[in-house]
C-alpha cells in the first residue's frame, strides 16, 4: 500500500543522542529514503533544539525525550541516572510518536533504535512493528561484547591473548576500554553488554560496517546472531554517488568554524602535506596531553589543522598560539603552520588532497570515515571501542600506526612526532596509503549497486514494503 507521497512504507529511526551516534543514522535514513520508504529520525527533543539542521528533505525529523529536554546529559546527576531516565521518557514518548503516526496517511511500519536502546524494541513489539537495532560500531567490537554478555568471555579476563576471527591474538590493550580499564564507567558497559538483551527477539540486527572489512567476525557472528551489514555510512557523494545532494552529514551539534576559512588555508597546501587532529565529539585530553600534543605537532614540523572543540580551547598550550600569533604578525593567514579550529566538516576536510594523515581517537565514524578516503592514521584511542578500533586500523587493515602510551598514561611529544613521521614520510607510510585506496574502493563497491552492503539494505527495504502488502 502506498500513502499520499507514494511511499511504501515508514522507517522510524531512533539514535543515541550524541554526533557519532546520530551521523551515521542520519545516513541510513537517507539511503532508506533513497530506495522509497519514508524515513523518520526522532532525535531527543535538546538535541534537536540544539542541532543546526541543514538537512535533506529527503529524511523527515522528529522527537523522544529523554526526561532532560532542556539540558540533555550535562543535566543528568550520574550516567547511570541519565541512562535509566532515557529509558522511561524514551519508551513513553517513542509509543505517543506511533501513536500520533498512526492517525496520519504513514503509520510506522519499522523502528531503527540504536542498539545502545534495547528498549525501543519492546515498544515496536508492543505496536506489531518491525524492530531492528543499530550496531554503530565495529562488528569485531560486537562481538567481544556478545562473548562478555553470554558469558564464553569472562571479565576481567583470565588470559591473554583474546582469540577474535579474523583479527591477530588481542591484547590486553587491544580490548574495549571497558574491559581494558577493568571497572572503568560500569554504567556504559553495562549499556553495550545490553545491546545483546533482546536481540533474539529482532527481526534484523544491522551493522555499520561493510562485509568485506570484516568478513571473518561477521561470519562468525552471525552463526550465533545474525547480523545485516549495511556500511560504510557516509555521504554517498564519497562512495556510489547514487542519492542525490548528499554530499554532507548535515546534523551538527557544534557551531562550525567557518568553512572558507579551512578550505582557504588547505588550498593554500601542497598535496600530502598537512596533518589533521582530532578527538571526535566526546573525548577529553589532560592538559599534560595537550601539552605533550602540541609539542609533538610542532616537532614533526609539518602543517597540522587541529579540531580542539570550545570546551577544551584553554587547554590548548600558549606555545602554540604563540605560532599562530607570530604568523598573524605576517598579516598572512596562509602561512600559518598549524590552524586550530573548534569544530570543521571533517569529511570534506579529510578527503582534501592536501591532508597526509589523521591524527584520530579512532572513534568509528571517524576511521570509517579516514577509510572511505584513504587517509591513512595515527591513532591515539582514548576509551570505549577506540582501542580494538587501533588495532584494526594497524594490524588488520594495515593503514595506520597506534601510539605507546608511557607508564604515566601519558603519550609523549617524542613519540608523537615519531609516529606523524613515520605516516607522512617512510615507505611504511606508503604502503598504508596504498592499504587505504584498497579500502575505499571495497566500501565504495559495497555500497554501489548490487554490492554487499547495498544488496542487504535491498532485501531489508523489501520486507518493509511488503509487511503492508
Ligand atoms: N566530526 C565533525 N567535525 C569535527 C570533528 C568530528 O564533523 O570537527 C564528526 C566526524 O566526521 C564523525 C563524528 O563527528 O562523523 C565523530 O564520530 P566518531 O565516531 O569518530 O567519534 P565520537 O565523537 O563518537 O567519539
Amino acid at each position: 500500500m502506498e500513502d499520499d507521497k507514494g511511499c511504501r512504507g515508514h522507517v522510524l529511526l531512533v539514535p543515541y543522542p550524541s554526533q557519532g551516534h546520530i551521523n551515521p543514522m542520519l545516513q541510513f535514513s537517507k539511503r532508506l529514503a533513497s530506495k522509497g520508504l519514508k524515513a523518520t529520525l526522532a532525535t531527543t527533543v535538546f538535541i534537536f533544539n540544539s542541532m543546526k539542521p541543514d538537512t535533506s528533505p529527503l529524511v523527515g525529523l522528529d522527537t523522544i525525550s529523554d526526561g532532560h529536554d532542556s539540558g540533555g546529559f550535562t543535566e543528568a546527576e550520574s550516567i547511570h541516572t541519565y541512562i535509566a531516565r532515557l529509558e522511561a521518557a524514551g519508551s513513553k514518548t517513542l509509543s505517543d510518536l506511533i501513536i500520533k503516526y498512526q492517525s496520519t496517511d504513514h503509520p510506522v511500519d519499522c523502528i531503527v533504535y540504536d542498539s545502545f536502546l534495547p528498549w525501543a524494541l519492546d515498544v515496536a513489539k508492543g505496536f506489531g512493528l518491525i524492530g531492528a537495532p543499530f550496531f554503530t560500531q565495529a562488528c569485531a567490537v560486537n562481538y567481544i561484547y556478545y562473548l562478555v554478555h553470554h558469558g564464553h568471555l569472562k571479565v576481567p579476563v583470565e588470559s591473554f591473548p583474546v582469540c577474535v576471527p579474523g583479527l591477530p591474538p588481542l591484547e590486553l590493550r587491544d580490548m574495549p576500554s571497558f574491559i581494558y580499564v577493568a571497572g572503568s564507567y560500569p554504567a556504559y558497559f553495562e549499556m553495550v553488554l545490553h545491546q545483546f538483551l533482546n536481540t533474539d527477539k529482532a527481526d534484523w540486527v544491522l551493522v555499520n560496517t561493510f562485509y568485506e572489512l570484516e568478513a571473518e567476525v561477521v561470519d562468525t557472528m552471525s552463526k550465533l546472531c545474525p547480523v545485516t551489514t549495511i556500511g560504510p555510512t557516509i555521504p554517498s557523494m564519497y562512495l556510489d554517488k547514487r542519492v542525490e545532494n548528499d554530499i554532507e552529514y548535515g546534523l551538527n551539534l557544534f557551531t562550525l568554524d567557518k568553512s572558507t576559512l579551512i578550505t582557504d588555508w588547505l588550498r593554500s597546501k601542497p598535496p600530502s602535506s598537512v596533518v589533521y587532529v582530532s578527538f571526535g565529539s566526546m573525548s577529553s585530553l589532560g592538559h599534560q596531553q595537550m601539552e605533550e600534543l602540541a609539542w609533538g605537532l610542532k616537532q614533526s614540523g609539518f602543517q597540522f589543522l587541529w579540531v580542539v572543540r570550545a570546551s577544551e580551547e584553554d587547554k590548548v598550550p600558549k606555545h602554540i598560539l604563540k605560532l599562530e600569533a607570530d604568523d598573524e604578525a605576517d598579516h598572512n593567514e596562509k602561512s600559518k603552520k598549524g590552524l586550530i579550529v573548534n569544530w570543521c566538516p571533517q569529511l570534506e576536510v579529510l578527503s582534501n588532497e592536501a591532508i597526509g594523515c589523521f591524527f584520530t581517537h579512532c572513534g568509528w565514524n571517524s576511521t570509517v570515515e579516514a577509510l572511505s578516503v584513504e587517509v591513512p592514521m595515527v591513532g591515539m584511542p582514548q576509551w570505549t571501542d577506540q582501542t580494538t578500533d587501533a588495532k584494526l586500523i594497524q594490524d588488520v587493515w594495515k593503514v595506520g600506526v597506534r601510539v605507546r602510551v608511557d607508564e604515566d598514561g601519558v603519550v609523549r611529544r617524542g613519540e608523537i612526532e615519531g609516529c606523524i613521521r613515520e605516516v607522512m614520510d617512510s615507505e611504511r607510510g606508503k604502503e598504508m596509503r596504498r592499504n587505504a585506496k584498497k579500502w575505499k574502493a571495497l566500501g565504495r563497491e559495497a555500497m554501489s549497486e548490487g554490492g554487499s552492503s547495498d544488496k542487504n539494505i535491498d532485501a531489508f527495504v523489501s520486507s518493509i514494503k511488503n509487511r503492508r502488502a
